[in-house]
């Protein structure tokens, strides 16, 4: 990014990269934990639990693209080492050890969730201080809160289903 680009930056682009690189530790945990998830899940509406998963890594995969892209526009550059996303990741990993359908849902609803908050108060960070990390941080939001929902709403499907 141009000199005049990172001078209309109202805050410390230091501690914004480092924000961004936490965010993307997550991406990158997040889709894993997606894209293994639909390879192994098992049991009740697999199908639709499957291709929801799928979709929703491809999701988390594009979001640490654009996380990326915005480091390197500041200047940063995303973590190179994947050990580091253990050390900087927000929302952690939850490995997919009971390939259950309505666990695996659990597990990623919890994923969202946190990262819901990550982007919720990334926005507030930069809040008329960056607008285009801003515009970023609330078009991912959008996405993990559709997330969320998506999942949410599978879980309650299979209630139905079940009674
Ligand atoms: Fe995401
Ligand atoms: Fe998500
Ligand atoms: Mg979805």
């Amino acid at each position: 990014m141009g000199t005049k680009g990172r001078e209309i930056i109202g805050v410390d682009v230091k501690e914004l990269l480092k924000l961004l690189n936490k965010a993307f530790a997550d991406e990158w945990l997040a889709y894993y934990q997606y894209w293994t998830g639909a390879k192994v899940a098992k049991g009740l509406m697999r199908e639709p639990v499957v291709a929801e998963l799928e979709q929703h890594a491809q999701d988390e995969l594009k979001h640490a693209g654009m996380l990326t892209a915005r480091m390197i526009q500041l200047g940063g550059a995303p973590l190179l080492e994947p050990q580091d996303w253990y050390k900087e990741t927000n929302c952690g990993y939850d490995k997919p050890v009971d390939p259950n359908t309505k666990k695996l849902l659990e597990q990623n609803i919890k994923g969202e969730q946190c990262a819901i908050e990550v982007y919720k108060k990334l926005a507030e960070f930069v809040k008329d201080k960056d607008s285009i990390t801003y515009n970023m941080a609330l078009e991912i939001l959008a996405d993990e809160i559709e997330h969320e929902e998506d999942l949410e709403a599978i879980v309650d499907d299979m209630g139905l289903v079940c009674k």
